[in-house]
């Protein structure tokens, strides 16, 4: 940290703090990104889907039913019918007749149904085949999902570590600065952003202004002395 002893100057501490604080800041930012991607429900929409389209197979075999009811119903009444026409019992051609018309009827009727009850049943079965591959799309985005917040998890406590690191790193060195610079530091930070400006070749990186001389050697000892136009502390490499 401080080879051979010799203490930092208050400007290259107070560029360590500035390095030290943009690292805190992109690894908190970080830290949020990985919790708010923890806390989602990215397959929220899927699993909804999939459940909209349960509800929607259970109308369908209720239709089902009730249509495969009338249908058997007419069935019956075809076969009851039909029982007679052939049992011999009935002998008069106008009665045969008149049985017959009865039987094409009801067969009549019962043909729309029957109709509804195949498309029912082809509906039902396409929506039974798009649950299940839904389902197994979800299986497989849920095994992704987990992978990725086996990741998230681990890349968030490592960033933890760091996160503590870096601010056992801030205290020290904001131990090392006194009161009135640590304010300083920190105002000008809330104010600009960034409180530092390295100064090269006598211009302000901060501002992009060139100092006079005079700021050059003050910095250059050491002195804490803000750019004469953005006020940003200076520091000399
Ligand atoms: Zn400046």
């Amino acid at each position: 940290m401080k080879p051979y002893n010799i203490p930092m100057s208050v400007p290259r501490l107070l560029s360590q703090l500035q390095e030290t604080d943009i690292a805190l800041a992109e690894r908190r930012q970080q830290a949020a990104a990985f919790k708010a991607e923890l806390a989602a429900d990215p397959l929220a929409v899927e699993r909804a889907a999939i459940a909209a389209k349960k509800d929607d197979l259970e109308k369908l075999r209720h239709d089902l039913r009730e249509i495969a009811a009338e249908v058997d119903d007419f069935s019956a009444r075809i076969k009851h019918h039909e029982d007679q026409l052939y049992s011999g019992r009935v002998t008069s051609p106008k009665e045969l007749s008149a049985l017959q018309k009865d039987i094409d009827l009801l067969k009549s009727h019962r043909a729309p149904g029957e109709e509804q009850e195949l498309s029912l049943m082809e509906t039902i079965e396409e929506t039974e085949k798009a649950i299940d591959d839904a389902e197994i799309a979800l299986q497989r985005h849920k095994e992704a999902l987990s992978r990725r917040r086996v990741e998230l998890s681990a890349g968030l406590t490592k960033l933890e570590a760091e996160l503590a690191g870096l601010e056992k790193h801030r205290q020290e060195l904001s131990a090392e600065l006194s009161p009135a610079v640590n304010t300083q530091y920190d105002l000008l930070k809330k104010q600009k952003g960034r409180a530092v400006a390295r100064l090269e070749q006598g211009v302000c990186r901060g501002c992009g202004i060139a100092v006079t001389t005079s700021w050059m050697h003050r910095a250059r000892a050491g002195e804490v002395v803000g750019c004469p136009s953005c006020g940003r502390i200076l520091f000399l490499e």
